[in-house]
């Protein structure tokens, strides 16, 4: 007798710290407000096994984890601009946790477990999404011109329209700040982090597009918060964006690596999405009810599938256009990774209505670049550069119905000085054909004491007036 129960008492010591070692701990969480959404990020030391549903009268999120307990406290998930009030624990079994949040209005909650990577270990990411009142009719393209959203969460100064009533509207420019909330990109020296430069180069970027009658910038983020890839692209697509531009200041392999890059899709990657856009029926209404010129809906599939293909081609040719306008105008303010646009399968490139563009504004991992890159001065020369580009790119070819097209249509349109670099066969004469000024504009602009050129020869065209012919 007395020696099974000490025996059992042994053994119970042993299970007992056992059985607490088996249980899953959540270590810390975090929460990331997006304008119309909440993430909630639980930190785990395993895998667990989870459920999620809601009550309503009062509004309520019930999370249910297995096996697991709490090692932290829970006070991040509210304050703020948090929709959640109140954070109540139990254990419904004996290792069964339930987290309950009151919360202030009703949500769609979507969750699911991430699995460990180079920053963080086990998660379980729970999404409460916002609904919203009379399913919040987004802004197409043709009346993005009068109902500019603005997000609720950040004071990001969306610029007001005051053009639909003349009928030349603003040229869209999506601005896409990469990463955000869980993701925070690449990682600097001194941890600095990239999600939070590239927001700041894209709002300072978005800041001064405004400044500019005709042009119109949106942030695809606006603030901490993370996007899916393919979201982000739906976003500018909503938006009415005419070019998609995403900024990023990514690590390299070596940190001795520095400059900048500017990236379009690749055409093998524009090859394999066109496929992918025909074969799938929500991308086609997307096409067909959003931002789009391709019209699919009343076409057979051989003569939507080439329609596709040429918007695709023509989208692509725009990209590398504007890519390299944008490359060469950073050229003059930070050495270049490559002089000419990359091209690349990045997801958020693969939209097959809307030029696109990925621009590396630096290598974050290279000590000294990580430094100019949190530097405000140099954000904002990164920026003016990036603008220039964009400008150049839509002077030249400016979208029917844009003001842009109207100003260049009524000779109104005046295009600043420009560089000109000289290739094989190209004379004095005929680049001042070229470019609608006089030679001896461009001689006295450039200092020419004759008309002999050298190819490589960097010129500078002067400012001219475009009459539209
Ligand atoms: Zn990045």
């Amino acid at each position: 007798m007395r020696l099974h129960f000490l025996l059992a008492a042994f053994i119970g010591c042993i299970l007992l710290p056992l059985e607490a070692l088996a249980m899953t701990q959540i270590n810390s969480v975090r929460l990331w407000r997006a304008p119309d959404n909440t993430r909630l990020v639980f930190d785990l030391t395993g895998p667990v096994e989870h459920s999620v549903f809601t009550l309503s009268a009062p509004d309520r999120i019930v999370i249910d984890i297995k096996k697991t307990k709490l090692s932290t406290e829970l006070k991040a998930l509210t304050g703020g601009n948090s929709p959640i009030t109140q954070v109540r624990t139990g254990n419904r079994e004996a290792d069964e946790l339930r987290i309950v949040l009151d919360i202030t209005a009703q949500v769609t909650p979507k969750s699911f477990t991430l699995a460990p990577n180079q920053q963080y270990g086990h998660r379980l990411v729970v999404d409460l999404f916002d609904i919203l009142p009379n399913n919040n009719a987004r802004p197409t393209a043709a009346t993005a011109a009068t109902a500019v959203s603005k997000p609720a969460t950040t004071a990001v100064t969306t610029k007001p329209s005051s053009l639909p009533t003349s009928g030349k509207r603003d040229i869209v420019i999506a601005i896409d700040a990469g990463h955000g909330g869980e993701d925070p990109g690449a990682i600097g020296p001194k941890g600095v982090r990239e999600k939070d430069i590239v927001l700041k180069i894209a709002q300072e970027l978005q800041r001064q597009i405004n400044t500019e009658k005709g042009f119109r910038a949106e942030l695809v983020r606006t603030g901490d918060y993370f996007i899916p890839l393919r979201r982000r692209t739906e976003i500018a697509r909503k938006k009415g964006a005419d070019l998609f531009v995403s900024i990023h200041a990514d690590a390299a392999p070596r940190a001795a690596a520095f400059g900048a890059s500017v990236f379009a899709l690749s055409d093998s990657g524009a090859t394999s999405e066109t496929a992918r856009w025909l074969a799938d029926s929500e991308n086609r209404s997307d096409l067909i009810g959003g931002a789009g010129n391709v019209k699919l809906d009343d076409k057979d599939a051989m003569l939507a599938g080439v329609l596709l293909d040429l918007s695709m081609t023509a989208s692509l040719s725009s990209s590398l256009d504007v890519g390299q306008k944008v490359l060469s105008n950073m050229g003059r303010i930070t050495p270049l990774h490559k002089k000419r646009v990359e091209q690349a399968g990045f997801m958020v490139l693969k939209s097959p209505d809307m030029p696109s563009i990925l621009v590396e504004t630096g290598f974050i991992s290279n000590p000294n670049e990580s430094i100019k890159l949190a530097n405000r001065s140099h954000q904002q020369a990164l920026a003016r550069s990036i603008h220039a580009g964009i400008r150049q790119f839509f002077q030249q070819n400016p979208p029917p119905g844009s003001y842009v097209a109207w100003l260049r249509d009524s000779g109104k349109l005046a295009i600043g000085p420009r560089e000109h670099v000289v290739r094989s066969g190209e004379s004095v004469s005929l680049l001042a054909q070229r470019y609608q000024i006089s030679p001896a504009q461009l001689r006295s602009a450039n200092n020419l004491k004759s008309d002999a050129l050298k190819i490589g020869q960097i010129l500078t065209v002067p400012a001219t007036t475009l009459a539209g012919q």
